[in-house]
């Protein structure tokens, strides 16, 4: 089969590569229909992420089709459509238990695409399947459905629920990419009093008022300025960091109101300064994860109703075997105005057929 194969830091092809079978009874094999690129993915190929070995497949987000199960697989069969979810559980560790499937200490966590072959490529195997699929709702299209194996659960979780959301809040969310997007599509669940957007980008700007925000402003324009001439100077009452760099990050301590809150989601791989003179005596909560995806459930019910707008923050798709020239536009997003790419979906007559 093919695959998107990393080569260390700079380097990755489209190439074939062996394929999967089951190595273990809690496995299943997925045919992928839908897969999409990620921000991290970037970050790993820009050599942020040490921990990815030359040789694995990149990949972490898909949906498709069961082909083969392992005998100790019990909640999907062969010929089920699934969300493959970025976080693996094994469902026993003292994380598992409590729902942290992203802290899994048995083997789960964010392997996929990271420390074994991921979900860029025609097929991959999914270890822990009975947790870490989950069936799809018939209404959901492929394309849909794929948004919601990382960004949607990521922003919701990392960003909007651990940034405390309430009605009535001032909401800054710094960085308008996907996750940045989604982040203001969920936070609006919570009915916050305004949701202000931060980025670089105008086209970036101009997706994050489709999606709900009620002020934007260009990041290298005082941003903070705005968000306090908004609250009477006192900084929002969340502020999201959604970028994944020192000058972000440090943006986003200066914006938040004493007693606020700080939601990191940004991967980094620089150090950022913490500015604990400023910061000691405010009150502030800072808080820093990585995707459980146990809201992944949840978010499926609501995208099935048409409540969250997961195909708006597609802007390219592409069939799969043009993975190189979706890694181009992707990682040129600036020049491109790409925000989600998505490779497959309903390009794949299987996944229309069994949509219908
Ligand atoms: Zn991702
Ligand atoms: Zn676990």
């Amino acid at each position: 089969m093919k695959g998107y194969v990393f080569h260390g830091p700079g380097h990755a092809s489209w190439q074939e590569v062996p394929d999967p079978g089951v190595k273990d009874p809690a496995d299943a094999i997925v045919r992928v229909d839908a897969v999409t690129i990620c921000g991290t993915d970037l970050h790993i190929l820009k050599g942020d992420v040490p921990g990815v070995r030359p040789g694995t497949v990149l990949g972490h987000e898909a949906v498709g089709e069961i082909v083969e199960i392992g005998s100790n697989v019990h909640s999907v069969r062969p010929g089920d459509r699934v969300l493959v979810s970025c976080i693996t559980a094994c469902g026993r560790c003292r994380f598992c238990r409590q729902g942290t499937y992203g802290q899994c200490q048995g083997g789960g966590g964010w392997t996929l695409g990271h420390l074994i072959d991921g979900t860029q490529a025609e097929y991959v195997r999914v270890p822990f399947a009975d947790l870490s699929v989950h069936a799809l709702p018939g209404t959901l299209d492929g394309k849909d459905a794929v948004l919601l194996a990382d960004i949607f659960p990521t922003a919701y979780e990392v960003g909007v629920l651990n940034g405390h959301v309430r009605p009535g809040d001032t909401v800054a969310v710094v960085g308008a990419g996907p996750i940045g997007l989604a982040a203001i599509a969920t936070a609006r669940l919570f009915a916050p009093e305004r949701i202000v957007a931060v980025d670089l980008a105008a086209t970036r700007l101009e997706a994050a008022r489709h999606l709900g925000a009620d002020a934007v402003a260009d990041a290298r324009e005082a941003p903070e300025q705005l968000v306090a001439d908004l609250t009477d100077g006192l900084g929002a009452d969340v502020v999201v960091e959604a970028v994944g760099v020192p000058e972000s990050f440090e943006m986003c301590t200066r914006m938040v109101r004493p007693g606020g809150h700080v939601a990191n989601v940004g991967v980094h791989g620089r150090p950022a300064t913490l500015h604990l003179e400023e910061l000691w005596a405010r009150n502030v909560t800072i808080t820093t994860g990585i995707v459980d995806t146990s809201s992944t459930p949840t978010l499926l019910r609501m995208a099935a109703a048409g409540r969250l707008p997961t195909s708006d923050l597609v802007t390219h798709t592409f069939p799969l075997d043009d993975m190189e020239e979706a890694y181009d536009v992707f990682g040129r997003a600036a020049d491109t105005g790409a925000l989600k790419v998505v490779l497959g979906g309903e390009q794949h007559e299987v996944v229309a057929v069994r949509a219908a």
